[in-house]
């Protein structure tokens, strides 16, 4: 290139803005640099000298000659060179990505440390202890690591030193057990690897950074960039740094903290220290760490500047931040700093808390809460203070939490099941023979597959508690057990916990709690224990109410649920479906009008379906009294209601083994389901199709709609029903429905002497409604996108026959990153709804659009639908407070 490109970047030169060059982590050691906090000084190595690494194979032309500059300039600040003998300069190299990508690439600590430096290193220090102690840090770290040692190898020669010593930890090993240790190290690579560890500190330092590169394509890296959406191309940048210890006696340490608690938000630093001891002790949890008030006591000078520097950080950040520190005899160090992670209780409060400090504006408080938090603390959940440490990690594929005895197939689930214990299922992934347990089951734990897999797809339709793609656990199912990371076996009938809103299984049963958010939500009740959390979320709910543009109606068929809906702040039914009111009792009046042989037969079976219709709509409308209430005509296939054909064969058979004559009704049933099969029922007659081709259907539906409206009418009600029909393609098709819903319309009216008016307007759920939906909208008051079917239209693709099987290798294979039928995919229906906007819009100005997918609860989905000019979004009752709440967000 002609051009000079610079790939490093002294700390001093770099900025919170630079965190795609520098890293998250270089980024914000440069601005804690500028904010003059206690930095140890350093150098980062851009992502962009990663990316020319990784696709050239050779590091890129001037780079080592830009860190010799910089690793120069470091020693003259620290007046010592690395690894110089008497008197060693050390340093850490650092992964670190734009994205957080916590303990997925490597870290090597004090490099500079050979045979000879350690000894000046003892003696500067004053400490033998921990000249050796570095030195074999630095073997574990850089044997593993940069030479490909198992790392299991090194603990195993520790744990057997500690054995023949007769201690129980690192602490008690002596300089000389150190030394020794080093000697042990220093063989075992050269045996695994037949290369000496290397001596020359500027080798280290080089092999190092090359080892961090490597590992933003090591299996752990691409398997967590996968799940978190994090792109390949990214690169990590390294970040070179002047060690400080940690471990250098009882008045050095090293430790995390947080602005404000992670768990719950309370206001006040919150962290953990651990005495003696390097950073990533702290982490790999070898010791157990003692909490803030503890390092009060043991060093009160150093926990006072701790508590200004993250008062600093987090009124420079405006947001909670975390921190790693070091305390290197009597000196506070910060080496790492990030907006922190929370849970979705502390994300809330704090959002509130600082919006009440003043710190953000209350737009940004909003922002700063998202919908899926919300959906989290609506649903029962563990006892926060009772988990524990997880065993596992895994896909958060079905939200809330629930506790059973494991167990590992589908027949053990429904038997213990049956005997009124309380299961979970545990399998590596779900088949559809492992249905019959998943019922059975609390909660479906699997260690393979994503959020479409089988286990995801099923148990999320059916509300069922699951984690799946927990790859940490070996599931050993003909054994019976499966083996957690930390080494705990859970056999069945062992009691597990799963959390499927954070993705976590913990050992035993943990107790759970109710929601206090659900109780808000369902009462308006605002006290109880979890008053901070709950009244943080009605403040982000009023003003994402006060903000949005869009509206937030229901999917609801009940009374029941429109009532709950209403109380969820839904302003409307969107979608009031139709063949549910078909089903139970009514079959029979349903088989009846379809096996009819005559007008007279037909008009009869649909007349008995009539009151009971108009007192379905009745009871909804009363629900959502003075709100609209869209009502969709019946839209699955007829032959959805018949019985099924293979259960009719074998009843036939079986009277005739007999030699009983069949039930005349069994083989007329058996006629019309042979008569009505279809090879691609999706694709079939249903819809309006319906509508034009079976009689009185029609105009069952909408008399029942129309003397609902009298009856409330008549009972001092305002009721606001719409007809809507689904699967219209042309306009003729509605034209003709249209035609017919107003004749009855105006017959109901002027029978009953009370004025009638319903809206009449359609789905747009096919590619070519979409299409034409300019020549639609001169026949429907209003649209509604139907964005599951339109996306099983536009893609070619059946929902349930494909989403267990091939959307997992969909996935995998990088052909879209997340579902489309879980959120909208924009490319492709996307554009089709914004045609479909333009054009309808262009024919009718006032054209009310909605849509009531899926879709309509999904936060990403629910933000397109704010710009593509939707008035309003329509989702399960559930979902409401979270579509009201992203639709908010969308507003800011
Ligand atoms: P990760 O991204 O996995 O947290 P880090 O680069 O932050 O990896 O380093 C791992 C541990 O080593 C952290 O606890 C960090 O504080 C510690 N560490 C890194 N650099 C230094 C240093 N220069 N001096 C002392 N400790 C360090
Ligand atoms: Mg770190
Ligand atoms: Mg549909």
């Amino acid at each position: 290139r002609g051009v000079m490109v610079r790939y490093v970047y002294d700390f001093t030169q770099g900025g919170r803005d630079m965190a795609g060059l520098l890293g998250g982590k270089g980024a914000n050691l440069a601005e804690m640099t500028r904010l003059g906090l206690p930095v140890p000084p350093g150098f980062v190595l851009t992502t962009e000298a990663c990316r020319a690494f990784l696709t050239t194979g050779g590091e890129p032309a001037g780079l080592a000659r830009e860190v010799s500059d910089h690793l120069a300039a470091l020693e003259t600040t620290a007046g010592r060179r690395l690894g110089q003998p008497d008197d060693p300069l050390l340093v850490s190299v650092r992964s670190g990505a734009r994205f957080s990508m916590p303990g997925m690439m490597e870290t090597i600590l004090d490099i500079g440390l050979n045979d000879d430096s350690v000894l000046g290193l003892a003696k500067v220090s004053g400490s033998e202890r921990f000249a050796w102690d570095s030195y074999r840090r630095l073997l574990q770290m850089f044997g593993s690591t940069v030479m490909g040692v198992d790392r299991a190898l090194f603990e195993e020669e520790s744990a057997r030193l500690k054995d023949v010593r007769g201690v129980p930890d690192d602490v008690h090993l002596g300089a000389g057990d150190l030394a020794r240790l080093v000697e042990i190290y220093k063989d075992l690579i050269h045996d695994e690897t037949g290369d000496w560890f290397p001596q020359c500190p500027a080798e280290q330092l080089r092999r190092a950074v090359l080892a961090v590169f490597t590992s933003w394509n090591g299996d752990r890296a691409r398997l967590y960039r996968r799940r978190e959406h994090i792109p390949d191309g990214l690169g990590t940048a390294v970040t070179v740094q002047r060690m400080v210890f940690g471990n250098l006696g009882p008045d050095s340490g090293s430790g995390v903290a947080f602005t404000r608690d992670p768990a719950t938000g309370r206001p006040g630093p919150y962290g953990d220290y651990l005495p003696e001891a390097q950073g990533e002790d702290v982490v790999a949890g070898v010791r157990n760490t003692v909490p803030l008030t503890e390092l009060e006591r043991l060093d009160p000078g150093s926990c006072a500047r701790l508590r200004e520097h993250l008062r600093t950080l987090e009124r420079h950040f405006r947001d909670l931040c975390d921190i790693e520190f070091t305390i290197e005899r009597g000196t506070l160090w910060i080496l790492q700093t990030r907006i922190g992670k929370r849970t979705a209780e502390a994300a809330f409060a704090i959002a509130a808390q600082l919006a009440d400090e003043g710190l953000i504006t209350p737009e940004e408080s909003l922002a700063r809460v998202s919908g899926e938090e919300l959906a989290r603390l609506m649903f029962p959940r563990f006892d926060a203070s009772m988990t524990g440490a997880a065993l596992a990690h895994g896909v958060a594929a079905s939200p809330g939490a629930a506790a059973g005895a494991a167990v590992f197939d589908s027949a053990e689930a429904v038997r213990r099941a049956a005997a009124g214990e309380r299961v979970v299922l545990v399998r590596q992934e779900t088949t559809p023979d492992d249905l019959p347990g998943m019922i059975a089951a609390q909660a479906v734990v699997t260690s393979r597959g994503g959020k479409t897999s089988h286990a995801a797809v099923v148990a999320r339709g059916m509300g069922k508690v699951c984690v799946c793609g927990a790859e940490e656990l070996s599931v050993d199912v003909r054994a019976r057990r499966f083996t957690a990371p930390d080494g705990t076996v859970v056999g069945e009938g062992t009691a597990l916990s799963v959390d499927g809103s954070a993705g976590a299984v913990y050992p035993g049963s943990v107790p759970l709690v109710d929601s206090a958010v659900m109780r808000f939500l369902e009462t308006g009740d605002t006290d109880g224990e979890a008053a901070g959390v709950v009244e943080a979320v009605a403040g982000a709910l009023a003003r994402a109410d006060t903000v949005r543009r869009l509206q937030v109606r229901a999917n609801a068929d009940t009374p029941q649920d429109a009532a709950r809906a209403r109380r969820f702040g839904a302003q409307g039914i969107g979608l009031c479906r139709t063949e549910h009111m078909f089903l139970g009792e009514r079959r029979k009046l349903v088989e009846d009008m379809i096996l009819a042989r005559s007008d007279t037969e037909r008009d009869r079976a649909l007349a008995a379906l009539l009151p009971l219709q108009r007192r379905d709509f009745t009871g909804i409308l009363e629900a959502m009294d003075g709100l609209p209430v869209t009502i969709r005509l019946l839209d699955p296939p007829l032959h959805e209601f018949l019985p099924d054909r293979t259960d009719l064969a074998v009843r036939i058979a079986a009277a005739e083994a007999h030699g009983d004559l069949p039930d005349p009704h069994d083989a007329e049933l058996l006629a019309a389901v042979d008569r009505m099969h279809e090879e691609n029922p999706m694709l079939g007659l249903r819809g309006v199709r319906l509508g034009l081709l079976v009689p009185g259907l029609v105009a069952m539906q909408v008399r029942a709609i129309g003397e609902a409206v009298v009856e409330r009418t008549r009972a001092g009600g305002t009721p606001r029903a719409e007809i809507m029909v689904p699967l219209v393609g042309d306009v003729r098709e509605l034209r003709i429905v249209r035609e017919e819903a107003e004749r009855v319309l105006a017959e109901v009216s002027a029978a009953a002497g009370v004025p009638v008016t319903c809206p009449v307007g359609t789905m747009i759920e096919l590619p070519r409604a979409a299409l034409t939906a300019g020549r639609i909208a001169e026949e429907a008051e209003f649209f509604s996108f139907g964005t599951n079917d339109l996306t099983q239209t536009t893609w070619g693709f059946s929902r349930d026959d494909v989403e267990a099987e091939f959307f997992s290798a969909y996935l995998d294979r990088g052909v879209f990153p997340v579902s489309p039928f879980e959120t909208l995919d924009l490319d492709g229906v996307g554009r089709l709804v914004r045609i479909a906007v333009a054009e309808g819009r262009a024919t009718r100005p006032d054209l009310t659009i909605g849509v009531c997918g899926e879709h309509g609860g999904d936060p990403a989905s629910v933000r397109f639908f704010h710009t593509a000019g939707l008035d309003y979004v329509s989702c399960s009752p559930f979902r409401v407070p979270v579509a009201r709440l992203e639709a908010g967000r969308a507003a800011l």
